[in-house]
């Protein structure tokens, strides 16, 4: 493999995220590479012909944003890694806002879970689909293992 200095690690708030990063982290210690982790948070979007005022989704989107920003923090501690893993949220769509922040801090490899939200019930899902399709550099999918629900 090329030098691979620089890996993105996106990650979804599902129970599934701790496999993402602890792959990720794994792949960061035989690499000597810098991680850092993604959540993208969609904005809520709202009819405009029911005539709400902006603020609604403005502050559900602020409420989101502070809820991943838990989340991330949650789970960096939940791995208890020594690993240097800084960590960011964006709001916007979730394929379009990692690409950009992969081109923008010149990242070596993007690292995804298989399936996220939509479960195991088709091969790839639709997010690490669409990086595969648009990424800058190269993607490394991280096959969800299914969890058993107690
Ligand atoms: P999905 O497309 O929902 O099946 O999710 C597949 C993988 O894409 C997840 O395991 C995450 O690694 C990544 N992913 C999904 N949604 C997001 C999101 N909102 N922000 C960052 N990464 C995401």
């Amino acid at each position: 493999m090329k030098s691979c200095k620089n890996i993105l690690v996106a990650v979804d708030t599902s129970n599934e995220a701790k496999q993402v990063l602890a792959a990720a982290i794994e792949l960061s210690l035989c690499l000597d590479a810098k991680l850092s982790l993604i959540h993208v948070v969609e904005p809520v979007v709202t009819e405009s012909s029911y005539d709400l005022i902006n603020t609604v989704p403005l502050e559900m989107d602020d409420f989101l944003v502070k809820h991943a920003k838990d989340f991330l923090a949650n789970l960096k501690q939940d791995l208890a890694t020594d690993a240097d893993v800084s960590s960011c949220v964006e709001v916007g769509s979730v394929k379009a806002e990692i690409l950009r922040h992969a081109r923008e801090n010149k990242a070596d490899l993007i690292v995804v879970g298989s399936h996220g939200r939509q479960g195991l019930a088709i091969l790839l899902g639709s997010t690490a689909n669409a990086l595969l399709h648009g990424a800058p550099c190269d993607v490394y999918v991280v096959r969800i293992k299914d969890t058993v629900v107690s």
